[in-house]
């Protein structure tokens, strides 16, 4: 096999599993590294002289790798496109109001969950003011199964309430007003402004789109408003709504937490994270989930 064609030799923790079937692919025609190694592909051999350099001036590391290159962000988003190119926010909902409650209800649960009891509590409470209505510890048997039912009813109902007293009813389409009901944080918000009313104000960070962004490198931070923010830097705001549904579904589907599927990942070879469990690229220690 000539050099330059060899796939990353499985890790002792065997982690690369699969790697011996892996197809050695030459993603967009991109040329693949040699042999990848975390001293890079630049790094002398052990013992050894590294390679005379064609170019006369050798490029410092950080001239050679910029995470957030607009070059490579591009790529991220072209290919994002290429996977996901019509998703949307999988919650089940009819309008406003129910996107809201069911946020509310996705946090520590899965949207499958979510979905398995919107749809009667939808029908048994139809308005937001058969919500305003209850009491906390009525709506509690109604969506004990999503976890954390108590608090989740305390800021259903809560919500209700000033939805009704300070909104006329209506969810308010202002991030500030937002985030003057009960349980509601930015991530909830963003999910309402971006999915129902399309008003691109901040992105989206839940559970996959903080992994994920951090496995891309395009942040170094672990606070959700810090990677949001990091966030609204690099991605074109166009992009806001979009993204964060793609990286959402690329988490669901293929850059899992535990076992990421690198090996039918279409961002393998632009992706340098700590974690991956196939690799045709260096991995920086740093890009960990
Ligand atoms: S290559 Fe692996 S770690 Fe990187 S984005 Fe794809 S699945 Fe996730």
């Amino acid at each position: 096999m000539p050099r330059g064609r060899t796939p990353r030799q499985p890790a002792r923790t065997g982690r690369q599993d699969r790697v011996a079937r892996a197809p050695i692919r030459q993603a967009q025609g991109r040329r693949l590294p040699a042999k990848a190694t975390k001293r890079g592909n630049n790094a002398a051999p052990k013992g050894g002289k590294r390679a005379a350099s064609s170019s006369k001036s050798v490029p410092t590391k950080k001239e050679r790798y910029n995470p957030l290159a607009p070059d490579r962000i591009s790529e991220i988003l072209k290919r994002l496109d290429q996977l996901y190119p019509d998703v949307t926010c999988a919650l089940t909902h009819t309008s406003a109001w129910e996107l809201l409650v069911a946020t509310i209800l996705s946090a520590q649960s899965t949207d499958v969950n979510v979905n398995r009891v919107t749809p009667e509590l939808f029908r048994k409470y139809p308005t937001v003011e058969a919500f305003a209505a209850l009491t906390p510890d009525q709506l509690e048997p109604d969506v004990r199964s999503t976890g954390f039912f108590r608090n989740k009813s305390k800021s259903v109902v809560g919500t209700a309430k000033k939805v009704v007293a300070d909104f006329g009813g209506q969810v308010p389409l202002k991030m500030e007003d937002l985030l003057t009901l009960p349980g509601v944080a930015r991530k909830t918000a963003n999910v309402v402004l971006g999915s129902w009313f399309k008003i691109a104000e901040g992105v989206v960070v839940d559970t996959h789109v903080h992994r994920i962004s951090r496995r891309l490198e395009l942040t170094t931070n672990t606070e959700p408003q810090k990677i949001e923010q990091d966030l609204m830097r690099v991605i074109p705001r166009e992009k806001w709504i979009l993204f964060a549904h793609q990286i959402i579904w690329h988490g669901r589907k293929l850059c899992i937490a535990r076992k990421p599927k690198c090996v039918d990942c279409l961002l393998e070879d632009i992706c340098h994270a700590a974690d991956k469990t196939w690799s045709t690229v260096d991995m920086h220690k740093t890009a960990k989930a």
